[in-house]
């Protein structure tokens, strides 16, 4: 059980194609997140699986159960899922206090009370509420309500929890300290969880799957790691990391025996890559893959530092070239001033390369030096 399936999903409101002829696998006891720019879907998605929406097309299986067939006409309503859903907006029952409010599913399950209240104590604790049990919803602030809808959906223990951006409301301290929570409870609880956020840093921290959606489509579904250092295309390129990786379009040319990027106004070494030669490609470098160098050195762009943003253990720093302006990142406290000369080095072997036609990563078997 805790395992979800969906085959080929589609769901239209109207003329928008919220959900377009999606397919996943999500094995239990993962922890996946939906990530992607506002309006493309996740919470959709996220509604689908729940019950709460019904699909246009496809079919969804949790565990050995088919709880949606567009082709059999099956839909399983919401309440027969086992499933634990927290959503943004947390709708805590006003008339009820918070031990109330987070012990109601424990009571419908008919456990004992004394467990219930252990349950119940054990769990605000995680999420740091201790001492507010008697106090009703309206008496707390938004970030508290929150952490109560969070504890209340995982005190019943659901073989699949569903979060729509639980932790939206809270300040970045509270945020972290709940992140490490999740994880934690969801480490315990193994319980498969989808987990719906805009925020990419809450993606990679808590996620052991990031699926990344675009206008209803699944753009790439990895491991955090692999989703960064490997985006499968441009979007995700671009929407993974802050700052974005730096996109540099050219073609792929061998000039007195060494392959280089010919990006019009300058060369860009790169390594040898035979089977792309003539092809018309965008590198990407992530901020952290590029050096600033104070003199010049071979193989070496030069430009002028255009901003410095020191944040105490790493900088930002653009620097502007002839054609481009570059994102870097350097991992300690490191001062420039505006205007100064300097090159930069790439980390030649870190350069990935997307087809310009397609937008696709090239593959390391298509970069496969064949000289
Ligand atoms: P956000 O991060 O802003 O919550 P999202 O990625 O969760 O966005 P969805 O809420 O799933 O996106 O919406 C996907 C698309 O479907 C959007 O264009 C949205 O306007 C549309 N949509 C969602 N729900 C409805 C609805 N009930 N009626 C009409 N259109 C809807």
């Amino acid at each position: 059980m805790g395992w979800i399936e969906l085959k080929n999903v589609t769901k239209r409101f109207g003329q928008v194609l919220a959900v377009d002829r999606l397919s996943l696998e999500i094995n239990a006891g993962e922890f996946l997140t939906l990530l992607g720019p506002s309006g493309c879907g996740k919470t959709t998605v996220l509604r689908i699986i729940a019950g709460l929406e019904i699909p246009d097309e496809g079919e969804i299986k949790i565990g050995e159960k088919t709880v949606f067939s567009s082709r059999e006409g099956i839909f399983v309503p919401p309440g027969k899922r086992d499933i634990g859903l927290v959503f943004q907006s947390y709708a805590l029952w006003p008339h009820l206090t918070i031990f109330q409010n987070v012990a109601f599913g424990l009571q419908i399950q008919k456990i004992n009370s004394n467990i219930i209240k252990q349950k119940v104590a054990t769990i605000l604790s995680y999420m740091h509420l201790q001492g507010i049990e008697n106090r009703y919803p309206q008496e707390l602030s938004g970030g508290q309500q929150q952490r109560v809808a969070l504890a209340r959906m995982l005190v019943t223990r659901p073989s699949i929890f569903l979060m729509d951006e639980p932790l939206s409301n809270l300040d970045a301290k509270l945020r972290m300290e709940m992140r490490t929570e999740i994880k934690r409870i969801h480490r315990e609880s193994k319980a498969t969880t989808i987990y719906v956020t805009h925020d990419q840093t809450e993606a990679l921290t808590l996620s052991s799957l990031v699926a990344v959606m675009d206008k209803g489509r699944l753009q790439q579904i990895a491991p955090p790691l692999q989703l960064y250092k490997r985006p499968a295309n441009l979007f995700v390129a671009d929407f993974i990391g802050s700052p974005t990786m730096n996109f540099i379009p050219g073609k792929i040319v061998k000039k007195d025996g060494q392959f280089l990027l010919d990006a019009k106004n300058f060369f860009l070494p790169i390594p040898p890559l035979e089977n792309l030669r003539g092809k018309r490609v965008i590198a990407a470098i992530r901020p952290e893959e590029i050096q600033i160098l104070k003199n010049e050195e071979p193989e070496t762009l030069s430009g002028e530092v255009y901003s410095v943003l020191p944040s105490g253990a790493e900088t930002l720093i653009q620097v502007k070239t002839e054609e481009n302006l570059f994102n870097i990142r350097i991992l300690e406290e490191i001062s420039f001033d505006i205007g100064e000369k300097v090159s930069l080095k790439l980390a030649k072997d870190s350069i990935l390369f997307y087809d310009q036609e397609t937008g696709n990563l090239i593959s390391p078997m298509d970069r496969v030096n064949k000289e």
